[in-house]
């Protein structure tokens, strides 16, 4: 199955390269670049309200450690979770920072200049379908529930969650522009068997040494595993250096996993093209994106410069 557009430029986590991620801004101009979808990652607040938000926790992006002092858990973090969104809302939003303190991607946005705040889901899918209605388009939301495991070990089920307000916005089936992914193999089919979603899910495949799930990733990429996510999933989200392989002498090779896929039925989007961050071997966006759509065949990307993609894609 190919995906409709024929090559979907996802927007990772808002226009990323410009404006600090997950806030309305950075939405806004993800819509107005033309991005076919513009992701969400999710997570519960303490009074069940799910936001737009990429870790568990408050601090690589905020000022939560200034004005919540003493809040943070035992690892150091100051988890969403703990706070209620009107202790979140009073938040001030900022460039990824490293635990240091130093900015994320130096040439980013002016990592000290928190003007921004954290939105819930709901919000940003309030400003999407505003925007589409203004600017006649169809731009879709591309939403990852973040560690359902883990939010389950909480006592919530945020899969749930989401695909409830999912259906209050009018996302409920595989013709709705609306695409739930994940890492956990387990709970995603579970949106499909047991939630009875008709939603068009990706699973997502990371490196096993990541810890983002139980899923065994290595059994997922082989043609075995690859049909066992095509019993209930629409696409799957491999990482790019799983695409192409860089590891001999710098001589880049593309790895079956594209090709397995497609012939299981199933669409690619892979993650994260990012023009200040290229691998050295992929010698510049342009040469990088004609790897990418010319020879892995990729169905779709998720890049934080998607008016780069869109403008090679035009040419
Ligand atoms: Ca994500």
């Amino acid at each position: 199955m190919k995906t409709d557009p024929p090559f979907a430029v996802i927007a990772h986590r808002g226009a990323s390269g410009y404006l600090p991620e997950h806030t309305l801004a950075g939405v806004a101009m993800a819509h107005a670049m033309g991005a076919d979808y513009i992701e969400q990652d999710v997570v519960l607040t303490r009074d069940n309200v799910l936001i737009v938000l990429h870790d568990l926790y408050l601090d690589a992006v905020s000022d939560v450690a200034d004005r919540f002092a003493g809040r943070e858990r035992n690892d150091g973090h100051y988890y969403a979770i703990d706070f209620s969104l009107e202790e979140i809302r009073t938040l001030r939003v900022h460039e990824r920072q490293k635990p240091g303190g130093e900015p994320g991607f130096p040439d980013r946005f002016p990592h000290k200049d928190a003007l921004f705040h954290i939105p819930t889901l709901e919000e940003e899918i309030k400003l999407i379908q505003g925007l589409n209605r203004s600017r006649k388009k169809n731009t879709g939301i591309y939403i990852e529930p973040k560690a359902p495991a883990w939010h389950l070990q909480e006592g919530r089920d945020i899969m749930a969650e989401v695909l409830t307000v999912l259906g209050k916005f009018g996302y409920r089936s595989r013709r709705d522009k609306a695409i739930l992914q994940s890492f956990d193999f387990e709970l995603l089919r579970n949106c499909r068997n047991e939630l009875k979603t008709d939603l068009k899910l990706v699973q997502l495949i990371g490196e096993n040494s990541w810890q983002e799930s139980t899923a065994e990733f290595n059994y997922l990429r082989t043609e075995a595993g690859l049909q066992s996510v095509a019993e209930f999933a629409d696409g799957i989200g491999p990482w790019l250096m799983q695409l192409v392989d860089t590891e001999n002498n710098g001589n880049i090779e593309i790895t079956a996993l594209a090709s397995l896929a497609h012939s299981a039925g199933l669409f690619v989007h892979g993650y994260t093209l990012r023009a200040d961050q290229l691998p050295v071997a992929a010698g510049g966006m342009r040469h990088a994106l004609d790897l990418l759509v010319n020879e892995v065949r990729l169905d779709g990307v998720f890049t934080d410069h998607p008016d780069q993609v869109l403008r090679w894609l035009h040419e």
